[in-house]
């Protein structure tokens, strides 16, 4: 009789448990779908971020005109087409179809689901404050948008990053500046990277320079750097698990940017070209 007891007892306990995880699945649910936005484009879109340098300088422009601010109108702009500029879509349609209906494509989308994406484009364009090659050295230099090109070396992978390459092809005559403010995080040689600068700014953002031919001497890791700081020279250094490789490629300068967001639990690698170009333009 009382070992029945003892058992109806636990079963009710059981029961109990059950119940109270079943309705704490169902809180976080609710709770999740009120308090966290939902994802609106697949993250690849947004790691690639295909825009041309038309449409950037197009909406710079159209900001200006209607007082908007850029981040805003690039990030609803992205928005829009999936992070996907649809090339059919440049200059002076961008204000037909798009900014004459910026109210109403704006209130399409919950403030919410937009801020991650906001923050993320704010965030960077606020950061990067110059271009990697100071403008003495606009004519050596030559790049386009290279993302997600195939490359082969330490397996088959996509590129992730834009190449700006020496159009001489002479290592160690191009110095590069940080584009940005931030603590040295990473300093030396990696297989793929060569002799590389990984900055973390602020913010959380990662700023990866590769392929250096050597480095400045007022740069150690741990230190901190200002934007315009000399931190190395454009070089060929890299594909190698040998330190100090050199030539297995043209010279160029990596650029890589690897944004804190909550878009991604995992490693999120950005297109600079966008960033770039923008800067590039207002020196
Ligand atoms: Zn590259």
């Amino acid at each position: 009789m009382y070992s029945r007891c003892k058992k109806t007892k636990f079963l009710k306990n059981i029961k109990r448990i059950i119940v109270l995880s079943l309705f704490i699945v169902l809180g976080v649910f609710i709770l999740k779908k009120i308090f966290i936005g939902k994802s609106l484009v697949p993250i690849d879109n947004v790691a690639s971020m295909k825009i041309s340098y038309e449409t950037l300088n197009e909406l710079r422009n159209l900001s200006d005109k209607y007082e908007i601010q850029f981040s805003e109108l690039l990030t609803y702009y992205m928005l829009y087409n999936n992070f996907f500029d649809s090339k059919s879509y440049i200059n002076d349609r961008i204000e037909q179809n798009f900014i004459i209906n910026y109210d109403s494509i704006k209130s399409s989308f919950r403030k919410k689901d937009v801020t991650p994406y906001y923050k993320l484009i704010d965030s960077i364009l606020d950061e990067i404050k110059v271009f990697p090659i100071s403008s003495e050295y606009a004519s050596d230099y030559i790049y386009g948008d290279s993302w997600g090109i195939e490359r082969t070396y330490g397996g088959k992978r996509i590129h992730k990053g834009c190449d700006i390459m020496d159009r001489e092809n002479i290592r160690g005559r191009i110095p590069i500046v940080s584009m940005t403010d931030g603590i040295v995080e990473n300093l030396g040689w990696n297989e793929k990277g060569g002799y590389r600068v990984g900055i973390r700014s602020e913010n959380g953002n990662y700023y990866y320079y590769a392929h250096f031919d050597k480095y400045s001497d007022n740069i150690s890791k741990g230190k901190s750097v200002l934007c315009g700081d000399i931190i190395g020279y454009m070089g060929d250094t890299g594909y190698s698990k040998n330190e100090g490789t050199k030539g297995n490629f043209p010279v160029h300068l990596h650029v890589g940017i690897s944004p804190y967001t909550e878009l991604s639990s995992e490693e999120f690698w950005i297109n600079p070209y966008p960033f770039l170009r923008m800067v590039e333009k207002e020196e």
